[in-house]
């Protein structure tokens, strides 16, 4: 039985790892085996469901390089790997990038790793493409808000589940710092979406300071919070935002996919080194890293205020004027996202591996 297991752990944050009471076990599965062998197998207290499972499998995967450490560091003693996630190229390639692949890169969609070809894309297209996706996020975001975003101003996207860990407020530490951007000749503008569990009152929190944030820089900076987070709406904001925005903390972020999608589409992220982002980020190349590789041992409140300042210089000294002044420079980095990460992050490659690492091992 366990030579025909094999485990896959998702995440370090505890909520992701269920423990059930020995009673609810029994009265749910009656007696499956003597409740000391099930302890063994399962801990002491509670039936803990990872462990029973790193005991009952023979290969034991995190879901990111990063993500294999942290496992090991959190269940000593068992030999854990990792296949670093991806996102299947065909449905989180937008519309007008499809068309693009189709003409220049044939054969995309069954073999993505072909998008290595993608550096060489004319970037007059890449640029065509691109307004495309945006213009149509930006007909959703006015019929859902009325709001009426600029085609012309650097878009940054952040959607993913409103939970505290991901800090999505963390670009809101300094409201005065953007605006003295947009003084400066730097319009920003901001496209929010993600829902919170209902149980997580920090999560919804989280979205209402968002929300107040936009109520107090209005048109200087608009800022949009899109309801009903879904697929359709995140293939809709990964491809029509200029910059994917990602600010976990580390390290939580177990892998993190969205910024997959945007990769997909053109668009470079701007995210702590986590998850992922570690294994994708070539700074300038790919995208930016927000931050230091290791937190360190510093309380949350220092490491959210040192990401945030390095976001900050980021934004101002390298990422807006390389949008703005450089925009050829812009297209390459574009160009480098898709060849080297869509190539890459999709589930076409995590399948292989998991074929020759984990099934076949
Ligand atoms: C991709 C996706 C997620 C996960 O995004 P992460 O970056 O991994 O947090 C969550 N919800 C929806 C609707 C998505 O499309």
């Amino acid at each position: 039985m366990r030579n025909q297991c094999v485990f896959t752990t998702h995440t370090p944050v505890p909520a992701g790892h269920d423990k059930f009471e020995y009673d609810l076990v029994e009265r749910v599965l009656g007696k499956v085996m003597p409740f000391e062998i099930l302890q063994m197998l399962g801990g002491q207290e509670r039936l803990n469901m990872t462990l029973l499972a790193l005991n009952l499998s023979r290969y034991v995967n995190g879901v990111a390089k990063r993500h294999e450490e942290v496992s090991r560091e959190m269940f000593p003693g068992y030999p854990i790997n990792h296949i670093t996630n991806g996102v299947h190229s065909w449905t989180w390639t937008c519309d007008s990038f499809k068309a693009l692949y189709g003409r220049y890169i044939p054969g995309w969609a069954n073999d993505p790793a072909m998008l290595r070809q993608a550096v060489s894309l004319p970037k007059d297209e890449v640029w065509v493409a691109h307004s495309e996706a945006k213009t149509r996020l930006l007909a959703l975001v006015k019929e859902q808000t009325g709001i009426a975003l600029s085609a012309d101003a650097l878009t940054i996207g952040f959607a993913r589940r409103a939970t505290q860990y991901k800090r999505a407020d963390l670009v809101f530490s300094d409201v005065q710092r953007l605006l003295d951007m947009v003084r400066r000749g730097y319009p920003l503008q901001f496209v929010f979406a993600g829902k919170a569990h209902p149980r997580d009152d920090g999560g919804k929190e989280l979205i209402r300071r968002i929300v107040a944030v936009a109520r107090q820089t209005g048109d200087q900076i608009p800022i949009v919070y899109l309801e009903n987070y879904d697929l359709d709406l995140a293939r809709l904001i990964v491809s029509g935002v200029d910059l994917w925005l990602n600010t976990p903390q580390r390290p939580l972020e177990a892998s993190g996919t969205s910024g997959m999608k945007a990769a997909h589409n053109g668009v470079p992220s701007f995210s702590t080194l986590d998850g992922w982002w570690i294994e994708g980020c070539l700074e300038g190349q790919t995208g930016w890293a927000i931050g230091a590789r290791e937190a360190g041992a510093a309380d949350a409140d220092s490491v959210n205020r040192r990401d945030a300042e390095d976001l900050y210089q980021k934004l101002e000294n390298v990422i807006a004027p390389l949008f703005y002044q450089q925009r050829q420079r812009w297209l390459e980095v574009m160009r480098q996202a898709i060849a080297l990460n869509a190539s890459y992050f999709n589930t076409h490659r995590m399948v292989q591996q998991y074929v020759t690492n984990a099934y076949l091992s």
